[in-house]
């Protein structure tokens, strides 16, 4: 059996070993949250932003973000059918709607006129998720909230570092959430980070993430309301400064083995894989090829074909709608095509071009039948 690609891997040197080492042998006592502090400011001075509130995951950033702007009950959310369903699952816990819209083809991301296509009097926010690197049409995005007065949200768990128009995924909307989990662009083991320019939303994601106790609070254990409990640790914290100080030299080796794969490919009319339109740049978080309806190749034919040669390749998301808990069959719409005939390249940064060429031999192998 040849040795096994996997399919992401963090990149950890010296830097995160002792930096790590540093908080888990000092951070402690008055220094208990000197790594949270600094993650905090380093991340939004990167992404542009006013505020960022380290958190125990991307999930939990959108849970507080979706609570501190009353997101509940009777209020509908819009967001792509194509999910992971951590994106979906804090508007459930909420009690609000989910409301699934299709993808457009070349962008994988949510179609805007289908959302507005979805909008009704209930509608009270749109979620719009970077998928694998890609970016949302940001500008119709923000033109359909400001018409319907909706909040607009960004999930960039995997658009670290993509930049639409100069701006950086995550801080073009009312807030934005990130991961920091193992499988993503940058780390922390687990963790997230919520980002705005709103200072209310801050005060108010800051206050739910720590049980509702409000900053300044000076009463010992005083929660001034009913909140939750989604705090980053100052040890994970530590490794997020370090990734984050490399992180133009992580997100450069990634698009790197994207164009690599792009560039070697690139002959086969049939295979689609990650685009980056005119003022964009994508971080390329995952490398994905999706092939046309017409080639005949399906999820199961490459699946077997990467399982046999080794390597971890994942299957494209299947449709939040397809899902159990949600059950809501829309087999004509591109989510539910488009996951059939795609894969996910392995991508992480220390994947020699030997590996590269391991995975692109199995896609040519498979083209060929
Ligand atoms: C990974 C991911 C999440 C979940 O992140 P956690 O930190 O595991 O909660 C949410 N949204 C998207 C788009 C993701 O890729």
């Amino acid at each position: 059996m040849n040795n096994p690609i996997a399919y992401t891997k963090p990149s950890i040197t010296e830097l995160e070993i002792r930096y790590v080492t540093e908080a888990v042998t000092n951070g402690w006592g008055a220094s208990c949250y000197e790594y949270i502090e600094r993650l905090e400011h380093q991340f939004s001075s990167y992404l542009g932003v006013n505020y960022a509130v380290a958190t125990s995951s991307c999930t939990g950033a959108l849970h507080l973000g979706l609570a501190a702007a009353g997101i509940g009950p009777g209020d509908e959310v819009i967001i792509a059918d194509s999910n992971w369903i951590a994106s979906v699952a804090p508007v459930v816990h909420l009690g609000a709607t989910p409301v699934f819209v299709d993808i457009l083809e070349d962008s994988w991301c949510l179609d805007p006129s289908a959302v507005e296509g979805a909008i009704t009097a209930n509608t009270k926010a749109i979620i719009a998720v970077h998928l694998y690197g890609n970016l949302c049409q940001m500008s119709e995005l923000k033109l359909l909230a400001d018409k319907y007065n909706l909040l607009l949200i960004e999930d960039a768990a995997e658009a670290l570092g993509s930049e639409y128009h100069g701006k950086k995924a995550g801080s073009m909307s009312d807030f934005g959430v990130f991961s920091f989990h193992g499988t993503k662009t940058m780390t922390t083991g687990e963790g997230g980070m919520f980002v705005t320019n709103n200072s209310q939303l801050y005060e108010k994601v800051l206050t739910l993430s720590n049980h509702g106790r409000k900053r300044g609070q000076q009463k010992q254990f005083w929660p001034d309301e009913l909140g939750f409990k989604y705090k980053m640790s100052n040890i994970q914290a530590a490794l997020g400064c370090a990734q984050l100080e490399r992180i133009n030299e992580i997100i450069k080796r990634k698009r790197d083995i994207l164009h690599q794969y792009k560039k070697t490919l690139a002959h086969y009319s049939e295979i689609t894989l990650n685009p980056e339109p005119t003022g964009t740049v994508n971080s390329a978080w995952m490398p994905t090829a999706v092939f046309s309806a017409e080639s005949g190749i399906t999820r199961e034919k490459l699946q077997q074909a990467f399982t046999a040669e080794n390597i971890d390749a994942r299957v494209f998301f299947w449709p939040l709608s397809h899902l159990p808990m949600f059950a809501q069959p829309n087999e004509s719409s591109v989510s539910w095509s488009i996951c059939n005939r795609a894969i996910n390249l392995p991508s992480y940064f220390d994947m020699t071009e030997a590996d590269i060429q391991r995975v692109v031999s199995v896609i040519e192998r498979t083209m060929l039948g």
